[in-house]
């Protein structure tokens, strides 16, 4: 686990939040995918889903309360991921109410193939990716259908690769992320300025908090990003940090810094 530069995944107190990746690798073969680019760099291109038991309690010791990205470098829905890794991810989850986990899946239809709905932590949140108006059934699937279960539901139209029409439904989403394509792929499909205005438009008129990645600051100036969060995410992450917010006599830092995967650097997503 380490820290991430994602800029939607911060703690209140401004700091980076964390990744946490218990799996790495991805069959969805996006075109764009930086796990792909990161297996080419120091797995001889190997990007196929493993997983590595000994970091699923990496969450276990990090006291301070955190925003931590669940799965950056696969999709935890994806039909390689087994029964068993879930079980033993929820439970640290459960056991680690302190923090909030997000993780995002381009498979929401399979969530509950895993996951039983109405049983979830309320710091596990769900979201899905949307790139165009062809995929905005995906969000269906997060939508949240029970009262009783609070973690947020939240849509990533990132990279965004087309305009959305106001009828796009966001009833039931809690949270909404805008980004672009980044890199240098030769089909890149850079977001259009009213595209992201427009969407942002949307979900704001549905009264849903926007998160603008910095990746929009060649369409939108940076002091104009919207950078709005769920009110579930200050309520839950306290911003005061005590002293005995340390285990095991190691700072924060430390920790992290032993626990860090070189192989695993994480780049925004
Ligand atoms: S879903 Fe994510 S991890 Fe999987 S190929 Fe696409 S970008 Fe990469």
């Amino acid at each position: 686990m380490q820290r991430t530069n994602i800029d939607w995944c911060l703690r209140p107190d401004g700091k980076p939040g964390h990744s946490w990746n218990p799996a790495f690798g991805c069959e969805h073969g996006c075109p764009y995918c930086y796990g792909q680019v990161i297996a080419n760099r120091f797995y001889k291109g190997d990007f196929s889903p493993r997983f590595y038991p000994d970091r699923v309690a990496q969450p276990n010791g990090l006291r301070k309360p955190s925003m931590i990205f669940l799965g950056s470098m696969t999709d935890m829905f994806g039909v390689w991921i087994e029964q068993i890794w879930w079980d033993e991810i929820l439970k640290v989850i459960r056991d680690n109410p302190q923090h909030i986990f997000a993780t995002l899946t381009k498979a929401p239809e399979r969530i509950r193939s895993y996951l039983v709905i109405d049983e979830l932590p309320p710091n596990l949140w769900l979201g899905t990716t949307v790139e165009s108006e062809d995929e905005a059934r995906r969000m269906a699937w997060v939508r949240n259908p029970y009262e009783s279960v609070k973690g947020v539901r939240f849509v990533s139209f990132e990279p965004l690769h087309g305009k959305f029409e106001w009828d796009i439904d966001l009833e039931g989403i809690d949270w909404v992320i805008i980004g672009q394509e980044t890199g240098n792929r030769k089909d890149k499909i850079p977001a259009k300025k009213e595209w992201v205005i427009e969407l942002a438009s949307i979900a704001t008129d549905y009264g849903i908090p926007v998160w603008m990645k910095d990746n929009l600051v060649p369409l939108i100036a940076k002091e104009e990003l919207l950078r709005e969060m769920p009110t579930e995410w200050k309520n839950w992450l306290k911003p005061v940090i005590k002293a005995d917010d340390i285990l095991d006599g190691r700072g924060e830092e430390e920790l992290e810094a032993g626990e860090l995967h070189a192989k695993d650097m994480v780049l925004s997503r």
